[in-house]
């Protein structure tokens, strides 16, 4: 995403504007329309129930995983909180996405906010908070907008009806990639700069001010609404996965599937052809080769020596270059660590310079293995994601394409981008 001229641009083959907040504000599903199919039944039902414990036995049932992207069972962070005495507690509703080619969650609260409402409501309910808070990435100023309408909405429907529930509240929080991860969240929405802390202790034990807090993300969030949902209307309940595809693809974009669907079903979806590599997560969970077609779930991805992670896929085809999408990649987590831990401030600028001089035929066959090693250690020893995912893709990159790699060595890019 660039901001040119203080508009927002995407780039799918040519530079595309990102809907304003008017055009979102014109679009997004308003409350009448999203009642009229049901929604909000599952939230005021459990407005009426006295014990909303069974709601952790329906979200085992339905193995409902982060869908930040660690697959981290839910309800075992929610009975982390709920052992927890302590007071007041919080829900963090994360949605600083920031992870490349990941919008799964803006395109969610952009086209259906009520339904991030819906589940942020049941959220609250079970866990018992005493505030919900949705924390928006700052640039996504036209899904903070529609939020913010929907939340007005979401009020005066419950008022009407005389409906007591936890507050929620919309709040924009700057920052860069890492802001993501949940404890520099939590940093950046005490007002401190958003750098992660050391875990544990988790933040169902010490989160927000030090209080208990689930920091869950809002996909996530927005699922409850259907396993809830299914629960009342005596079905058995179905996690559904957004996944968001991007580069050499007909048709990038968000497919709402099963959770489990193979990649090459993905791929076919949305018009992929002649596929060498798939950055699996963003570029987060890792680099596969393009004929690997692994079921697009938790385990699935583990057994393929990958991660899941967001669930997004970028596509690169024959005609790109590894070690040149490698070089933009380091480049991407240089500019964003945060520098707190050394194995990632000085790791992701050493990947940097390093595939700066394979990039330039300048590298030797000691250079790859330092390279590996750093890798190595920085996946090993950083402290939060943003460092081990680093350290992670290359190493990807490496085992699995490691004749480009070589080749570079020798003055030979076969895709014609290096060396010019
Ligand atoms: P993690 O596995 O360390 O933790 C996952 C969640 O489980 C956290 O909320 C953590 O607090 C909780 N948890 C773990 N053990 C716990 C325990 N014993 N008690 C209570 N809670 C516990 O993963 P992470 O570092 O939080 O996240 C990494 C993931 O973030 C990566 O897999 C990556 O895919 C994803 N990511 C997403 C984006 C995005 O834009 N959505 C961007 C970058 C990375």
């Amino acid at each position: 995403v660039v901001k040119i001229g203080g508009r927002l641009y995407t780039y799918r083959g040519s530079l595309q504007e990102i809907p304003g907040k008017e055009e979102a504000l014109r679009a997004y599903k308003r409350l009448d329309a999203y009642v009229k199919e049901g929604g909000y039944s599952a939230a005021l039902r459990l407005l009426e129930e006295r014990d909303r414990s069974f709601v952790l036995s329906l979200l085992d049932r339905a193995n409902l995983r982060g869908l930040g992207g660690a697959g981290f069972p839910t309800a075992a962070k929610w009975r982390s909180l709920l052992s927890n005495p302590d007071r007041p507690k919080y829900l963090v509703v994360n949605f600083h996405e920031g992870e490349p080619g990941t919008f799964k969650d803006r395109e969610l609260v952009e086209s259906n906010p009520h339904k991030l409402l819906e589940g942020t409501l049941i959220a609250s309910l079970v866990l018992d908070v005493d505030e919900a808070i949705i924390a928006v990435r700052e640039d996504y100023e036209a899904a903070r907008a529609v939020l913010e309408a929907a939340l007005e909405e979401l009020r005066a429907f419950l008022a009407s009806r005389g409906a007591a529930a936890p507050p929620i509240s919309v709040v924009s929080v700057g920052g860069s990639y890492v802001v993501g991860e949940e404890t520099a969240l939590l940093e950046a929405l005490e007002g401190r700069r958003g750098e992660p802390r050391v875990r544990p202790p988790y933040p169902t034990e010490r989160g927000l001010y030090g209080k208990p807090t689930v920091v869950n993300n809002v996909e996530t969030i927005a699922v409850l609404v259907d396993i809830l949902r299914a629960y009342y209307e005596g079905r058995e309940p179905a996690v559904e996965k957004r996944y968001s595809v991007t580069g050499d693809v007909e048709r990038p974009g968000v497919y709402v599937l099963k959770m489990g669907t193979r990649l090459g079903e993905l791929l076919k979806a949305s018009g992929a052809s002649d596929v060498k590599a798939v950055f699996i997560g963003g570029v987060s969970g890792g680099l596969l080769p393009g004929d690997a077609d692994i079921a697009l779930d938790f385990d699935g991805a583990r057994k393929a020596g990958v991660g899941l992670g967001t669930g997004s896929v970028i596509v690169l085809s024959n005609g790109r270059c590894i070690v040149d999408a490698m070089y933009e990649v380091a480049q991407f987590f240089a500019a964003e660590s945060c520098g707190k831990c050394e194995p990632c401030r000085l790791g992701t600028r050493e990947l940097v310079e390093i595939m700066r001089r394979i990039k330039a035929g300048r590298a030797t066959e000691e250079d790859l293995k330092w390279a590996e090693s750093v890798a190595k250690t920085m996946m090993e020893t950083s402290l939060c994601g943003l460092g081990q995912a680093a350290g992670k893709v290359f190493l990807d990159a490496l085992g699995r394409f490691r004749e480009e790699f070589e080749e570079h060595l020798r003055g030979v890019c076969r895709a014609g981008v290096c060396f010019r």
